[in-house]
C-alpha cells in the first residue's frame, strides 16, 4: 500500500500533533485518510501563550490554532475529548475511554507531558495547581481573579510566568525555589539577581535556596493551605501551583509494549521500537534527551511529515536551543553552558544603572554560550554565529557591543 492510502492516526492534539499534521498537509503527496485524536475538550491551540493569557495579556480567542470547521475542509477527522486508552499493534488498532476502535496503518504518539509534584508529604491535598493546559489556565485565572494568597513551587520560565500572571491579577505571590539563583538552568547569577530584583519591584516575594519539606494542611487534611520549608518557614495560601518540571507521557506507550526509558524511545526519523509507530514532542526521548520547548519539536514535525509522506528526509539532529521568558516588560536571552569551563574565555558587560547585562562563553572564538539582560536585540545574532561555529576572534573587542560593531571588523577580515 502506498503512503497516500495509509490511514495515519495521530495521538494528541497539542503542539507536536498539530504542528506535525499542519506539515503533512502542506505536503504534496499527504495521506488520503487522516485522524488526530486528543483527550482534550479544545481544537489545537497555542499552550505557550497560556502565560500571557494567564497575566490578562490576551484574549483566549488569541490562543486558538484551528476551528472544527478547518479539520473538516482539510479531509481530516478529529476526535477531541477522547482519550486513547490502549493500542494493539498485532491487530493495529486503538481504544478509547469511550468504546471507540480504530484501525491504523501508521500511528503517531504525541501524547506530551505532565507537571511533575514534588514528593513531599500532603501532595495529594487538594488546592495544588498545575499550569499545563487550558483548564489549569482557567482555573488559575478564577482563582487569581478572586485574590488571596498564592505560592508558586519552582523559580523556572514557567513557574515564573505563572507567579506573575496571578500577580498581575491581583493575587499576593511567593515563589519558592530550591537553587540559589532562579532560572538556575538558563541564567547566570549576575542576571539571575537581575530579574529577581526586578520581579521583587513588581511585588512578587521571592525564596531562592527553599526546600520544599511538605504541604500545610487544613484542619481536615483535606487541602493545603500553604507550604512548609525545609528550615520550617510556612507560607500560607489559597492556592498552590506546581511547577518543578514535567514527566513525559509514556503509560500508553509503555502498555502497548514500546521501548520507554525516561520518554518513548525514537530513532533519529522519530520511529519507535515499532516500524508502524512514531512519536515525537515531549513524550519522546533521542539519544538520551527529552523536551521542554516547541523548537526541536518543530524540526522533529519536518522529519517525522516527510516520512509519513514518503521520502526519506535528512535524519533529525540535536542542536542547542535559545530562552526567552514571556513576562511583559523583562526581556532575557539565554543559550549555552551557564558555568563557564576552564577552556571558556569569558566576556562580560554590565550596566545596572540601565539594567543591562551580556555574558559570553567563548571557545577558541567560537560562542559556546550567552546570557542577556535588558537590552537583547543582538541575542538572535550571538546565536545563530554559535550554530553556525563562526569564528569571533576578529571582532573580539566589539563583540559584547552586538552585531552592529562586530560585523564590520569580521567583514576586514573576510
Ligand atoms: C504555560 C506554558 C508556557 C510555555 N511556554 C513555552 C515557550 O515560551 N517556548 C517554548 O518553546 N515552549 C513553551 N512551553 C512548552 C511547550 O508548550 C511544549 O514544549 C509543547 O506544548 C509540547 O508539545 P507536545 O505536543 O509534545 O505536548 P502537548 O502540547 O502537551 O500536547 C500533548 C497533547 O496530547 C494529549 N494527550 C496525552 N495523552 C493522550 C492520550 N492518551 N489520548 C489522547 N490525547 C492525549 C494531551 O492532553 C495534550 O493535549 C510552554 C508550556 C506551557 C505549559
Amino acid at each position: 500500500m502506498s503512503t497516500y492510502d495509509e490511514h495515519l492516526v495521530i495521538v494528541g492534539n497539542g503542539m507536536a500533533g498539530h504542528r506535525l499534521l499542519e506539515t503533512v498537509l502542506a505536503h504534496p503527496h499527504r495521506p488520503r485518510h487522516i485522524t488526530i485524536l486528543g483527550d482534550e475538550p479544545a481544537t489545537a491551540y497555542n499552550r505557550i501563550l497560556l502565560s500571557p493569557w494567564l497575566a490578562g495579556d490576551m484574549d483566549r480567542e488569541a490562543l486558538t490554532l484551528r476551528h472544527n470547521d478547518w479539520y473538516a475542509a482539510q479531509g481530516v477527522s478529529l476526535i477531541a475529548g477522547e482519550r486513547v486508552t490502549a493500542i494493539d499493534r498485532q491487530c493495529r488498532t486503538l481504544t478509547t475511554d469511550q468504546g471507540r476502535r480504530l484501525a491504523y496503518d501508521r500511528l503517531v504518539l504525541a501524547t506530551g507531558s505532565r507537571a511533575a509534584r514534588p514528593a513531599v508529604p500532603g501532595s495529594d491535598l487538594d488546592g495544588i495547581h498545575a499550569f499545563r493546559d487550558l483548564e489549569d489556565g482557567e482555573r488559575l485565572a478564577s482563582l487569581a481573579d478572586a485574590g488571596g494568597r498564592a505560592v508558586v513551587i519552582g523559580g523556572g520560565l514557567l513557574g515564573l510566568e505563572a507567579a506573575e500572571g496571578m500577580r498581575k491579577r491581583g493575587m499576593t505571590v511567593s515563589v519558592v525555589h530550591r537553587a540559589m539563583h532562579l532560572m538556575n538552568r538558563q541564567l547566570d547569577p549576575t542576571a539571575a539577581d537581575m530579574l529577581a530584583t526586578e520581579l521583587r519591584a513588581r511585588g512578587l516575594e521571592i525564596h531562592t535556596g527553599a526546600d520544599l519539606a511538605a504541604y500545610a494542611p487544613d484542619a481536615d487534611g483535606q487541602r493545603a493551605t500553604g507550604v512548609v520549608l525545609s528550615d520550617g518557614t510556612t507560607l500560607a495560601a489559597d492556592c498552590v501551583v506546581a511547577a518543578i518540571g514535567i514527566v513525559p507521557n509514556t503509560t500508553l506507550a509503555e502498555r502497548a509494549g514500546l521501548a520507554t526509558a525516561r520518554g518513548i524511545q525514537v530513532d533519529a526519523f522519530m520511529t519507535t521500537s515499532d516500524p508502524n509507530i512514531s512519536a515525537l514532542g515531549e513524550c519522546c526521548e533521542f539519544e538520551g534527551t527529552t523536551y521542554g520547548l516547541v523548537e526541536p519539536i518543530w524540526r522533529q514535525a519536518e522529519v517525522l511529515a516527510a516520512r509519513l509522506c514518503g521520502e526519506t528526509p535528512a535524519p533529525y539532529r540535536e542542536r542547542p536551543c535559545a530562552t526567552k521568558l514571556k513576562v511583559s516588560g523583562i526581556s532575557l536571552y539565554a543559550f549555552g553552558p551557564i558555568a563557564p569551563t576552564s577552556a571558556h574565555e569569558v566576556l562580560t558587560y554590565h550596566d545596572p544603572q540601565h539594567g543591562d547585562y551580556r555574558r559570553l562563553l567563548l571557545r577558541d572564538g567560537v560562542i559556546d554560550g550567552a546570557v542577556l539582560y535588558g537590552d537583547t536585540g543582538d541575542g538572535p545574532w550571538y546565536f545563530q554565529c554559535a550554530l553556525a561555529g563562526d569564528d569571533l576572534s576578529a571582532c573580539r573587542q566589539a563583540l559584547l557591543f552586538g552585531a552592529s560593531d562586530a560585523r564590520p571588523l569580521l567583514e576586514e577580515v573576510a
